[in-house]
């Protein structure tokens, strides 16, 4: 049993064990105690497996895109890159930080890179030489995190790798310039997204429909979900390809506002009042159904359906 359970020490919420104070309540102080099973091949779950992998292949743009803030001369050019944090409590980023957060990344995938190669790593090994410009920054840490990739299933299946990994990958830090910078904490402070959507469809794990998708950003890459509720991830070649049917329906990301999941799309609430879109489109003309960036509002649907919900 013991092997066969996150060696991250995840849980899963809510989930009590029987011995718990909480056991069996709705509400409580713990936020779940039970284990997360782990992946099938592996030493740590699934979520654990799928954020790993998610850094890793976002290493280059991170670094890239810090890089480029850093020194706006040194620029690559980035299309489509929003430049958002997620965690808008945090201060703004200050330029040591932007050197300290690229430079301990990619030190961290220099010594993964040559640790995979067989050779022997030694104690320091240097970051990024100053005025490196953003895109052979990018290439030096997405070619080191491309090279983890590869053996990646190898070394999630070793209790000493996939722990040290983990600690220099997604262990995410609490304070807002951590003494060393993981990528988690890095694509936290810096998130770029092209086009991100939406997706219509609920998420599998908390039922909210707050699964942002996000369209393949190099041809021949997959495409990407992840739950911003729960933090449920995903790519459309996961699980047999089940992810890209499930969330072919997306809508447009509103201008920074929340998702609000009774805003329904065209097809969605016509579905839900049973009528045509055509119907759907006249009582929105009429008045008696708001309407925004081409949604729909819920409840003057049940309104007009006398659907008390
Ligand atoms: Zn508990
Ligand atoms: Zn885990
Ligand atoms: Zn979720």
């Amino acid at each position: 049993m013991a092997d066969r359970i996150c060696a991250c020490g995840c849980t899963v919420p809510d989930v009590h064990y029987a011995t718990c104070p909480d056991f069996g309540k709705d509400e409580g102080d713990c936020m779940g105690c039970a284990p997360r099973e782990a992946r099938d091949g592996a030493l740590i779950c699934e979520r654990c497996y799928r954020t790993l992998r998610r850094c890793l292949e976002d290493a280059g743009d991170v670094v890239g895109l810090i890089r480029s803030i850093a020194d706006p001369s040194k620029a690559a050019r980035y299309d489509a890159v929003r430049v958002q944090s997620s965690r808008p409590d945090l201060p703004a980023p200050v330029a040591a930080d932007l050197v300290d957060a690229s430079d301990d990344i990619v030190r961290v995938l220099r010594m993964w890179e040559m640790h995979v190669a067989g050779e022997v790593v030694p104690d320091s090994v240097p970051g990024l030489p100053a005025g490196t410009w953003a895109g052979e920054a990018h290439t030096i840490a997405q070619s080191a995190a491309d090279a983890v990739l590869e053996v990646l299933d190898e070394l999630v299946n070793d209790r000493d790798e996939v722990l040290a990994l983990c600690a220099g990958v997604i262990e995410r830090h609490t304070e807002s310039s951590p003494a060393v910078w993981s990528l988690a904490d890095a694509l936290t402070r810096w998130s770029f997204e092209d086009r991100p959507r939406w997706a219509d469809a609920p998420c599998p794990d908390c039922d909210m429909k707050t699964v942002r998708v996000q369209p393949p950003r190099r041809r021949g890459t997959a495409s990407r979900y992840g739950c911003t509720s729960c933090g449920w991830l995903a790519n459309s070649d996961d699980d047999g390809g089940l992810w890209a049917a499930h969330f072919r329906e997306e809508v447009p990301l509103g201008e920074g506002a929340p998702h609000e999941p009774r805003w329904l799309t065209l097809a969605a609430a016509a579905r839900h009042a049973r009528v045509t879109t055509g119907t759907m489109r006249r009582w929105a003309e009429k008045g008696l159904v708001a309407t925004k960036d081409g949604r729909y509002w819920q409840p003057d649907i049940n309104e007009k359906t006398g659907d008390a919900a």
